[in-house]
């Protein structure tokens, strides 16, 4: 959409609803917003999640998670990539650090929706690493876009965060919405034999922050088990 409809016709938020929920890492209140995004694609959800813990409002420094939401490894348990890992480590920080919020944005497989990101795997089945199958499908390999998460930060009151993140676009694209990030919190996940190559191909080609392939990282064995590169995964933080 051209930027002059886009300011005719603005992206608007509104919290749906709201409710203490309590978890195995504490109790966080759940709100869910709706985001009316005339430039969105119509395939992904116009819902989306604010796990708050503890008081936001008004302060700084406040560690936030911004998580695109992966159903195959966050449900179904898939090893193809760490965000389910992901996902529970920050909420554990953050109810650990006493405050902070874990925004859940339903843009699945990096924004290319499920059906696609599901294409992809059988390509990346072949052979393909995670950002040649996206090629081969003419789809980006990331697009995922972040208005959403900064409406909702504003929303909140939050004042400036420390970014729990591998990915310095992350805090690139927030930073250009006009959120302040005061530092990134890494968080590293150790790969497993499914993962490994799938992580290596984030941190060689994607400029995430991660560690080289370690063959020991967790004691797994370097090579996948099977002959292949069988091992990339498609969503991310
Ligand atoms: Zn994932």
């Amino acid at each position: 959409m051209p930027p002059n409809e886009r300011l005719k016709n603005p992206a608007s938020l509104e919290l749906l609803a709201s409710s203490p929920l309590p978890t195995r890492h504490g109790q966080f209140q759940l709100c869910v917003y709706g985001w009316d995004d005339p430039a969105a694609h119509p395939a992904l959800s116009r819902e989306h999640c604010a796990l708050v813990y503890g008081e936001v409002k008004g302060k700084r420094a406040v560690p936030v998670r911004v998580h695109s939401e992966c159903l195959t490894s966050e449900v179904f348990g898939s090893l193809k990539c760490d965000c389910r890992e992901q996902l529970e480590r920050a909420q554990q920080e953050i109810a650990e650090r006493g405050f902070g919020v874990l925004l859940y944005l339903r843009q699945e497989g990096r924004g290319i929706g499920l059906a696609n990101k599901v294409r992809a795997y059988a390509l990346q089945a072949l052979g393909a690493d995670t950002v040649e199958a996206n090629e081969l499908l003419h789809l980006p390999v990331d697009a995922r876009s972040y208005d959403v998460a900064a409406a909702i930060l504003r929303e909140l009151g939050v004042q400036s965060v420390e970014l729990l993140t591998n990915n310095p676009e992350k805090i690139g694209a927030l930073r250009r919405l006009g959120i302040e990030i005061d530092r990134r919190v890494p968080v590293l996940i150790p790969s497993n034999p499914f993962s490994a190559s799938y992580l290596e191909v984030k941190r060689r080609r994607m400029q995430h922050e991660l560690p080289h392939a370690s063959p020991s990282a967790n004691g797994a064995a370097s090579e996948p088990p099977e002959s292949g590169r069988l091992t990339t995964g498609l969503t991310g933080s």
